[in-house]
């Protein structure tokens, strides 16, 4: 069976498209394209590393549900469905909960609050680690005899569901926005003023965060800060998912031992033994201020248009992965990531960007010809790599990627 990503992403480039043209004729810039490149990136770093963990997770939950399970739930009755749906989200609820209030987790799923915008291509940041930690909570579907194919569908229709409320182009809607997460609550759950902090953790129902005390309502006179208190200043997709790990190891490692140690690693986020500061302190949101120059719209077209040359190879990888050799899939997913790495270097605009983009943009050339994946490729693939290679050519022969000059104070 493909991969279902493989039919969601289109809905999903289209979704975004029509949300990027009714801000424009809205007069709202609602994407920047750094961040756009940087999320999706994001999203597909993670999909490449699903292809490798998802079996492990989902072999452990078989396990379990094969010799513990108290009884089997049957597939053919739509209660069971329902049930289960609504026993993951439940469960969803808790496990995002703890992906805020515990170091250990936050590190993992920081990277989805990481962005400092609030689009629908904001959803698709996720995290490549959460696989580290996220069976744990959904075991005891399984002792429960939930089916471990129940248990992929109904997680897959919970995450999905959470795409479209990742929008500010939606307003409040009522009685929905009590019952149902909505792109109202959800705003807030994504906002680092104080009211939003550690609220409205719901995946499809936010009734839970009304019964366990974790709700707040959009308010109307307040706008929302997006991002994160200790934000992480890069485009790179690699950085942002082993940032939080990096700031909790140096925590660690400038603790004295002990039980502050395990406090470190399962206590919310910035805890700090009572006799130290904060290493950095929150300054307050109104010395926010966002990351990133703006791009030159020749350099914002050319990272979409790689960016556009790199989901089509991670689609590719998606659908042929189940036929490769290990070694090659592993190869693959690295070359993908490693081009995706080197695409957010570009957008933040380095020093000699320009050459390193061209060398990016033959490197990749030089592996796909030596790979033994050439030979699977479509037609549509090596259209949209000659296509690129003559825009990264072009652009960096006119020199279009020298960065902005900062207007004079
Ligand atoms: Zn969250
Ligand atoms: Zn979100």
């Amino acid at each position: 069976m493909l991969n279902p990503i493989l039919y969601a992403v289109p809905v999903f480039l289209l979704l975004m498209a029509l949300e990027y043209a009714v801000g424009r004729l809205r007069a709202q810039p609602i994407y920047r394209a750094a961040d756009t490149v940087s999320s999706l990136s994001l999203g597909i770093i993670s999909q490449l590393v699903a292809v490798f963990t998802k079996l492990a997770s989902l072999g452990l939950y078989t396990l379990v549900f094969d010799h513990a399970a108290v009884w089997r739930l049957p597939m053919d009755s739509v209660w069971v469905w329902l049930g289960s749906l609504l026993a993951y989200d439940f469960l969803y609820y808790w496990y995002h909960r703890f992906g805020h209030e515990m170091s250990l987790l936050w590190a993992a799923h920081g990277v989805h609050h990481s962005s400092e915008e609030y689009n629908l291509s904001t959803a698709l940041r996720q995290t490549s680690t959460g696989f580290l930690f996220a069976w744990i909570f959904y075991l005891p579907l399984a002792l429960a005899g939930v089916p471990p194919l129940v248990l992929v569908v109904v997680g897959l229709i919970d995450l999905l569901y959470q795409f479209w409320v990742h929008t500010r182009l939606i307003g409040k809607l009522g009685w929905f926005d009590r019952v149902f997460v909505s792109p109202s609550n959800h705003r807030v759950h994504h906002g680092q003023n104080d009211y939003c902090i550690d609220r409205n953790y719901g995946g499809i129902l936010i009734l839970w965060d009304r019964w366990f005390g974790s709700f707040a309502e959009e308010r109307d006179g307040e706008a929302i800060v997006y991002g994160i208190r200790q934000p992480l200043r890069s485009w790179n997709p690699l950085r942002a998912n082993s940032q939080g790990y990096v700031s909790l190891w140096q925590a660690l490692r400038r603790s004295r031992g002990g039980m502050d140690r395990w406090r470190l690693l399962f206590k919310p986020p910035g805890w700090q033994p009572a006799d130290k500061l904060p290493v950095r302190a929150f300054a307050g949101i109104e010395r926010f201020e966002r990351f990133g120059l703006p791009l030159p719209p020749a350099l914002a077209w050319h990272g979409l248009l790689q960016l556009a040359l790199l989901i089509a190879f991670g689609l590719h990888f998606l659908a042929v992965a189940p036929t490769l050799d290990l070694a090659i899939a592993l190869g693959y997913a690295l070359a993908i990531a490693l081009q995706l790495a080197a695409l957010s270097r570009l957008c933040e605009q380095g020093l000699a960007a320009h050459r390193f983009e061209a060398g990016r943009w033959f490197a990749g050339l030089l592996l796909l010809l030596a790979s033994p994946l050439h030979g699977k490729a479509s037609l549509l693939w090596w259209l949209l790599a000659g296509l690129s290679g003559c825009w990264a050519l072009h652009l960096a022969s006119r020199a279009a990627f020298r960065p902005p000059v900062p207007p004079a104070a």
